[in-house]
């Protein structure tokens, strides 16, 4: 069968900007997604806004044009969707990546639906399809999530919500705001500091008036059906609740990275072993692309910064294979 020159696994932002990238140049590819297009954003709190302004979410310098400041889910949603029909890029969705090896100089990835060969490989795999859990006691019970999706579901509802980053603020005070009564658990001594600008004072008010319960240098311990316990500096506390929001974080996939073949550093951070100025990992012509990077430090990488690893990575290939 055929050998395209790239496969990009992953549909995602920085998938899409690899795929106009190798366009451009002329390389046959296609892109491949476990997903709808964009998952990840499919899946982010429908009343989510990005923190970055739409010429900073851009890929392949295609204009994201919204008269919002900073665009929301349903922005981004119409611009990628636009950008990949309108550039006619080969996808293929709902259709998950589950192996990979190399075969005769070329590297084959099977997927349940098909086998694909390709020259290089693009891993564009993000890191929001696993949650960073609490590993306590009651945590598999239903009433805990580590997705969001709508405040209305928790009016009238006691809501735990775990985590003092982005994703557990805006929690806190949708829900709030739509009646829940909410209690946050924060690990360290304050409200973190990357709380898009706009939201932290917002949040500190509502604590400081009493609106919002906050237990600061705390952690949650167990999760009961109807109540939970909080260690927090002045003792264990027990209160009745009826959700825990698991803020607490995302992480990629490491176990689908190692079956790669591809080495994580051994420091706790489990960084994938790639060349700044390449981004070809330890696998020669298999590279890295967008928020996959970072390993556990997710906040590191986001469209903005990330988005030219697609022009690093086909310049590379373009300049390899003219040798
Ligand atoms: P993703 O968008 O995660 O794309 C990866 C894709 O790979 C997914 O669609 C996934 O389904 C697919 N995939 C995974 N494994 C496989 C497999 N085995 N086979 C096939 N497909 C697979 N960044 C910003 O720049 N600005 C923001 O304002 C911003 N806000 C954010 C808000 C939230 C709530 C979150 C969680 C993140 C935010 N980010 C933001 C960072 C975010 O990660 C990026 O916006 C963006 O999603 C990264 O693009 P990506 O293409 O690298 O990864």
């Amino acid at each position: 069968s055929e050998v395209l020159d790239i496969l990009i696994i992953g549909g995602g932002p920085i998938g899409i900007a690899c795929g106009l990238a190798a366009q451009k140049a002329n390389l046959s590819f296609l892109i491949i997604e476990k997903g709808t297009l964009v998952n990840s954003l499919y899946n982010y709190p429908s009343t989510m806004t990005f923190f970055s302004t739409s010429e900073k979410l851009e890929v392949g310098g295609i204009p994201f044009v919204t008269t919002h400041t900073k665009p929301n889910r349903a922005d981004a949603l119409e611009y990628y969707r636009r950008v990949a029909l309108s550039n006619h890029l080969p996808l293929r969705l709902f259709e998950e990546v589950t192996g990979f090896e190399k075969q005769e100089g070329v590297y084959k990835i099977t997927t349940p639906k098909a086998t694909y060969l390709a020259k290089q490989v693009i891993v564009a795999t993000g890191f929001y399809d696993i949650s960073v859990n609490l590993d306590i006691p009651g945590e598999d019970l239903p009433k805990v999530k580590h997705y969001y999706q709508d405040p209305h579901y928790y009016t009238l509802q006691k809501v735990v919500v775990v985590g003092s980053s982005n994703s557990a603020i805006d929690v806190a005070l949708e829900t709030w705001r739509k009646g829940a009564e909410v209690t946050l658990v924060i690990r360290g001594s304050e409200i973190s500091h990357r709380v898009k600008y706009w939201v932290r004072p917002d949040i500190i008010n509502r604590i400081e008036e009493g609106s919002i319960k906050a237990y600061f240098n705390s952690n949650l311990k167990a999760i009961r059906q109807t109540e939970v316990d909080i260690e927090t500096p002045d003792g264990l506390v027990t209160i009745p609740n009826d959700f825990v929001m698991a803020m607490t974080g995302y992480k990629p996939n490491f176990n689908f990275l190692k079956s790669m073949g591809i080495q994580l550093s051994d420091d706790g951070r489990f960084i994938p072993h790639y060349n700044p100025d390449t981004m070809e990992t330890n696998l020669p012509g298999v590279y890295l692309a967008g928020v996959v990077c970072g390993g556990m430090d997710t906040h590191l990488w986001f469209i903005e910064n990330s988005r030219i690893h697609a022009d690093i990575i086909i310049n590379d290939i373009i300049t390899k294979n003219s040798l």
